[in-house]
């Protein structure tokens, strides 16, 4: 009796864990986890939500060095973060005003900052993030990458944190993943005509420099569906589609999610 409830038991603990991720441990990284429904799951002692199927969501910022503490009820564990080299472009030489925007259009930035912050702060139960992503442009050639950043007078700018995808203006643009329409806005000062999407448990996506917007806020779509046309709104120096990935405020690489290498 006593040897079936040890054998019971330690069924019971054994079974109690387990844990899969989906996506690599480097910068930038979307990584979907896998456990036991009803787990407590914290990332780096932020609890997260998990799905009734088990599954949770996080990401890695493009310039994470120290080790990811996951925990899943009570077992941690520890995982070290591979560091990537990034494209670091030096123009010198430029028109100031090229490299700094003018005074006049900082409570405009400001304004449309907090809109963008608040859209990517939303946690809502959808649990469309679980399936897989779907390239928003066909056939569409990739001019920027996640993490390249250029130094312009010796002022180093915000990194670039989007994939570009460089089309003709008009050219339709598709929902990579099923959510609902969070912000809509036809001309932001530095994206322009602008999509992002909530696709649960903190991921979002944007679109930016679009020409048109098919879709309103709050607006649910499906992946595939036309959502707009590729424009060069906003300060964009052609036309492309710039398409950024983020777990609340941490930026990640679309290309992580995307399958792209
Ligand atoms: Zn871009």
């Amino acid at each position: 009796m006593r040897i079936l409830t040890v054998l019971i038991f330690l069924l019971i603990t054994t079974s109690s864990f387990a844990v899969t991720f989906d996506g690599k441990f480097i910068q930038g990284s979307f990584i979907i986890g896998k456990t036991n429904p009803g787990s407590n799951v914290f990332i780096d002692k932020k609890k997260v939500k998990v799905t009734s199927e088990g599954f949770f969501v996080f990401g890695l910022a493009r310039d994470r060095n120290n080790d990811v503490v996951i925990k899943i009820n009570e077992t941690k564990i520890i995982k070290k973060v591979q560091k990537r080299k990034y494209n670091i472009q030096r123009i010198d030489g430029l028109e100031e005003k090229k490299v700094t925007p003018p005074e006049e259009v900082y409570e405009r930035i400001k304004r449309e900052n907090k809109w963008i912050g608040e859209a990517r702060s939303i946690d809502s139960d959808l649990i469309f993030f679980t399936k897989k992503f779907q390239i928003p442009i066909e056939n569409a050639i990739i001019t920027g990458v996640y993490g390249s950043q250029r130094i312009l007078n010796g002022k180093p700018k915000w990194p670039h944190y989007g994939l570009d995808f460089a089309a003709e203006e008009g050219t339709k643009i598709r929902a990579m993943l099923d959510g609902t329409v969070t912000l809509a806005e036809p001309d932001l000062f530095y994206t322009g005509g602008t999509l992002i999407f909530d696709h649960g448990h903190g991921i979002s996506t944007l679109y930016m420099h679009m020409k048109k917007i098919l879709v309103k806020k709050g607006q649910k779509v499906k992946q595939g569906d036309i959502i707009g046309t590729v424009g060069k709104t906003g300060r964009a120096t052609g036309a492309h589609l710039d398409v950024r990935l983020n777990w609340f405020q941490t930026r990640l690489d679309p290309a992580t999610a995307l399958d792209i290498k």
